[in-house]
């Protein structure tokens, strides 16, 4: 086990068979080697420095029916919201005053919004603000739309692929869904010039170690400029509301092997890592991972942005607690980082 783990982190690399054996076979102790070697990797390139992305939640309505997400559309009880465009640019606002240099635009699919609307949106954004990074993460949209959102101005978009298995795909997904489409949208926003983000929910429901390994083989051969790791929690009103949560010990062992395989890699630790434990986003840094998200949205609207339940929102996950955050960061000797934080090669 000492010998894989030590050969990740020199080679980058594992056969899909020692990848297994690693997946299968970590215990704590060579968990908390692996830890230490991709912490190792991450200072390596970006010393003590965390880098903050606020994040916008625009709207929750979605045409999506997605088995494990808690805005799928035939959730009858949510309250849906849309924020119009001024409260965008007033989250904006907001967030650039805190010093925020990367604004994540998020939300459902939702009908309302356009390609025209976005791209709008964007404009926007760019014009009041040519020094951001804007991040897009709107789900899936056609080559040309894509193409349209980049030429506004947006500069990264993040898009999960959620599982590399065909057949886990559609067990997690209506049949409207296709494991075809969402790589379709994958390889079209890297070759459009995006920072691309892509990741998987640690746990899904009918999760193997196999699809893991597909997972990690397909996100080798994508290179993402970001991994988007984190468990698996459940929304008591979705199909899945009894599955249990995604475990801290896998997601913690996959961010910190994507972190050897992708030592530039820009990888959050996630809000749902946060919510599963309270000392998760430590542990996820601490595991690797080198950006954290908080939430910018309007506090009125937070929870009805529910994923999944218990989902973290204020505290440290906002933006609003940016000095929580400095203070829980600084005791295991992390600062902030607030500049834009691009992916470098
Ligand atoms: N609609 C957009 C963005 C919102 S969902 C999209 O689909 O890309 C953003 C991510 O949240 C998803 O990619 C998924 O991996 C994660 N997510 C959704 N439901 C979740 C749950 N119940 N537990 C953990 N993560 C979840």
């Amino acid at each position: 086990m000492r010998s894989l783990i030590e050969r990740l982190h020199r080679e980058h690399t594992l056969s899909p068979d020692e990848l297994r054996t690693l997946l299968v076979g970590c215990d704590a102790e060579h968990l908390a080697l692996i830890n230490q070697k991709a912490r190792e990797v991450a200072y390596s390139h970006f010393g003590n420095r965390i880098f903050i992305r606020g994040l916008i939640e625009i709207g929750n309505c979605c045409r999506n029916d997605c088995f494990y997400c808690g805005i799928r559309r035939s959730n009858r009880n949510v309250e849906r919201y849309r924020l119009d465009k001024e409260t965008i640019l007033s989250c904006c606002a907001q967030g650039y005053e805190l010093g925020f240099r990367t604004i994540v635009l998020q939300g459902g699919e939702d009908n309302y919004m356009t390609d025209e609307r976005v791209v709008d949106l964007v404009s926007s954004i760019r014009k009041a603000y040519p020094d951001i990074a804007i991040t897009l993460s709107l789900g899936e949209k056609s080559t040309e739309a894509y193409q349209a959102f980049y030429q506004a101005g947006a500069n990264r978009y993040l898009l999960r692929h959620e599982t590399h298995n065909e057949a886990h795909y559609q067990s997690l997904h209506p049949e409207s869904m296709s494991l075809q489409n969402r790589l379709r949208c994958l390889y079209d926003l890297k070759k459009i010039g995006y920072q691309t983000g892509t990741g998987i929910m640690v746990g899904s429901s009918g999760q193997t170690i196999e699809h893991l390994v597909e997972d990690i083989l397909f996100i080798e051969t994508l290179q993402p400029e970001m991994i988007g790791i984190g468990p698996f929690l459940p929304h008591h009103d979705t199909p899945f509301a009894s599955e249990p949560s995604g475990k801290m010990e896998q997601t913690l062992l996959l961010l910190s092997i994507f972190r050897l395989m992708h030592p530039k890699a820009l990888i959050p630790s996630t809000t749902a890592l946060a919510t599963l434990a309270p000392d998760g986003r430590e542990r996820g840094i601490l595991a690797g991972a080198n950006v954290v998200m908080p939430n910018l949205s309007p506090v009125w609207q937070r929870s009805k942005y529910a994923l999944y339940d218990n989902k973290a929102s204020m505290g440290a996950e906002a933006a609003e607690g940016l000095r929580l955050l400095e203070e829980k960061l600084d005791a295991i000797g992390y600062v902030i980082d607030k500049s834009r934080g691009d992916y470098e090669n």
